[in-house]
């Protein structure tokens, strides 16, 4: 399930317009597709636009697919923005940031409808990582059945949406906390204090323009 260009940790790498790459883990699997583009003013960023690009953002979320073991077409890329672009609209409901359209639920509702992916288990041959050891003794990890069609994929993705946003994670929903950043991401800190996509980005800035506010002056802060 490892592409081997991509590390074991969950995120994603964000490349914005000034290069400085950074590693954003937005807490849950449908939150990693909804990087692939949106709705509205989230249209500018679309990157979802033909099946290689299905299969390429099906393997950069957390799960982590061989874009080789997929099988999508044109109407597969339909299906999973209309999707995604409904979460958009659900997601940011929630965050009080506008409303959901009519037909938002039933599009997830939809995606989740068909088959979903199917897990099953794989010898490794021991002595590899992540393994379990059953019984016999023999190492097994879990993998998915291939060949692999979109359709189970964005189902598996809409059923991952449709049990966060109905369940208790679903408070802890927060957009980044600066302005010129739309990333959304569950806070699944103990305290629930997480502010920023990213510390090394966001936070960052947001300490460097306090850092620029206090010398240029204010004075007020104390
Ligand atoms: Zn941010």
């Amino acid at each position: 399930m490892t592409d081997g260009t991509s590390d074991d940790a969950n995120g994603i790498t964000l490349v914005p317009r000034d290069g400085q790459a950074y590693r954003f883990d937005p807490g849950a699997l449908f939150l990693d597709f909804m990087l692939s583009g949106g709705p509205g003013p989230i249209a500018r960023w679309e990157s979802l636009n033909t099946p290689d690009d299905l299969r390429s953002w099906f393997s950069r979320t957390r799960l982590r697919l061989e874009p080789a073991d997929i099988r999508a077409s044109p109407a597969d890329v339909g299906e999973a923005r209309r999707m995604r672009d409904a979460l958009w609209r659900l997601v940011h409901e929630r965050l009080g940031r506008g409303s959901a359209e009519p037909g938002d639920l039933e599009a997830v509702n939809h995606a989740a409808s068909h088959p979903s992916l199917v897990p099953r288990m794989q010898a490794t041959g021991g002595g590899v990582e992540p393994a379990a050891v059953t019984e016999a003794g023999q190492a097994v990890r879990a993998t998915w059945a291939t060949p692999i069609e979109a359709a189970q994929v964005t189902s598996y993705i809409a059923r991952d949406a449709i049990d966060l946003l109905t369940g208790p994670w679903a408070e802890r929903i927060r957009k980044c906390g600066a302005d010129d950043c739309m990333l959304v991401f569950i806070d699944m800190s103990r305290p629930g204090k997480r502010r920023w996509c990213s510390m090394e980005r966001c936070g960052n800035r947001s300490k460097v323009r306090a850092l620029r506010a206090r010398k240029s002056g204010g004075g007020s802060e104390g």
